[in-house]
């Protein structure tokens, strides 16, 4: 259960159940003692609330798509249905050029799509010089973070394929022309905003997932049994955007023995008490104890602590959004934090499947350092690397397509992307799903482990900094 060395060679040599067991791991970026934690926040869309994939994201596409004919766009789009093969969560939409974009943390462009095409290297160059975007031009720049975004990401790809095959419109720069109507790349993104809004400020998505719960939510025996363990050593509390009419049915339907969830907030707003019975909003700021079993509406993380009586430190919170859930959490009070991955289980599938391709890029990179090797400033010698680099780049691809079309959510190739820099940044401990803490005692201290950079991925560079390091006992 832990990452200790001895128990992953253990687990190498169990072979295919290396896998089913990296599975329920909890990784760890930061050390944390369980035995610390005085109180577990949990998040509920998507962290306690699980949702099947491809079917939810199927209907979120559908949804939206039927929205945008409803409103005026052609009724050609209700020929695309969702493919759950392309999108790829943490993707960069471009509002201006209407590309899809797979970013590392400094905003260098790793994969760039126009539709369903895929942009080479001069393409990339043309729109983007150095194939660089300014990721803080967030006006221009859309990260699409959540799960939610998945069926939204796909539905812009779609948007560009139509409008670029349809020999109705005119392509250019930033749109498409229709006699004098343009429909700028910017126009549609805003138009898919909105009906994204819409679905959910509506309840129309919810409504649907109400009504048909067995074939969208996954209904998992383990949950109310974690939440009755922490229950029994430690506070808990609920923070969810969701409304408390849905958040109640969920969670009945989770057959949660946590009869009683006693806390419901969005960040930095007056904190309200809900009418439990018929769901509506007491008027007036709440400002009394903490009564068990109440629920709440709006509040701040600060006024959670308050009424819990606990500090940001005490606080693990458990959630699958990087920027609502975790990056505030831990920015603002310090809490620790659990980020839900899901998409961890096909990461880590391939991860196995596909080790002798990750063996290849690193032997391929250490046989580009040994070229280097005994060279400096002074040489004149220029070893020919133009068939490592072809090397690299076709494993890079063929890596890439064993995820989805878009590649993996964390890596293309030996590049962490966008995502996976903020996963390590800002989640203390990361899993599969948040039942994996039903493998792991109270007591339990996880580790991090000591790296001070992956030594088999060293540069040459690096690793001359590292022995000079070592050398002079710093
Ligand atoms: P949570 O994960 O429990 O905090 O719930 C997330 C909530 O945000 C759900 O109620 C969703 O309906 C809502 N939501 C997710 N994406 C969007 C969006 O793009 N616009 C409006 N609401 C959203
Ligand atoms: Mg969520």
């Amino acid at each position: 259960m832990s990452t200790s060395w001895h128990d992953l060679k253990r687990k190498e040599e169990i072979g295919d159940s290396f896998t089913l067991l990296i599975i329920i791991e909890v990784f760890v970026n930061r050390s944390l003692t369980l035995e610390n934690i005085k109180c577990y926040g949990f998040d509920m869309d998507y962290t306690l609330a699980v949702y099947k994939s491809p079917e939810y994201e199927s209907l979120g596409f559908e949804l939206l798509r039927d929205r945008l004919v409803s409103i005026g766009y052609p009724h050609e789009l209700l020929g695309y249905t969702y493919d759950p093969t392309f999108p790829t969560r943490g993707l960069v939409y471009d509002t201006t050029y209407g590309n899809l974009l797979k970013i590392d943390s400094n905003g260098n462009i790793l994969v760039c799509t126009h539709g369903f095409e895929y942009l080479r290297g001069g393409q990339v160059d043309e729109y983007y010089p150095n194939k660089f975007i300014q990721r803080d031009d967030t006006d221009r720049f859309y990260v699409l973070n959540t799960l939610f975004n998945l069926s939204e990401t796909y539905l812009y790809v779609c948007l560009v394929d139509f409008f670029t095959k349809n020999t109705r419109y005119k392509n250019c720069q930033k749109g498409f022309k229709h006699g004098d109507l343009l429909m700028s790349h910017r126009s549609m993104f805003q138009d898919v905003r909105d009906a994204m809004d819409h679905l959910h400020d509506t309840g129309t998505l919810k409504e649907r997932t109400l009504k048909n719960l067995d074939k969208y939510v996954i209904k998992d025996p383990r949950l109310p049994v974690l939440l009755i363990r922490i229950k029994e050593v430690a506070k808990m509390f609920l923070a969810t955007n969701s409304d408390f009419n849905y958040t109640e049915v969920r969670r009945a339907y989770s057959d949660s023995e946590m009869t009683r969830v006693p806390m419901f907030f969005a960040g930095g707003t007056v904190l309200r008490q809900v009418d439990t019975d018929t769901g509506k909003l007491r008027i007036g700021t709440y400002t009394g104890e903490l009564q068990h079993g109440t629920v709440y509406s709006g509040g701040s993380s600060d006024i959670v602590c308050d009424l819990l009586d606990v500090r940001g430190k005490d606080i693990l919170y458990v959630g699958d959004h990087i920027f609502g859930d975790i990056l505030k959490s831990k920015k603002r009070q310090g809490w620790k934090t659990f980020l839900v991955v899901p998409e961890l289980v096909k990461e880590l599938h391939v991860w196995a499947d596909k080790a002798s391709m990750f063996e290849e890029l690193k032997h391929l990179d250490i046989f580009l350092a040994e070229l280097y090797q005994h060279l400096d400033i002074g040489s004149q010698e220029c070893p020919d690397i133009s068939a490592i680099q072809n090397r690299i780049k076709m494993v890079t691809y063929g890596m890439d397509l064993c995820y989805g079309k878009m590649g993996s959510l964390l890596r293309c190739g030996s590049t962490k992307t966008l995502f996976a820099s903020q996963l390590l940044r800002y989640a203390d401990i990361y899993s599969t799903s948040c039942l994996n803490l039903l493998n792991y005692p109270f007591s339990y201290l996880f580790r991090a482990p000591l790296v001070l950079v992956s030594l088999s991925w060293l540069t040459r560079l690096e690793y001359n900094c590292f022995v000079l390091i070592i050398n002079m006992n710093i």
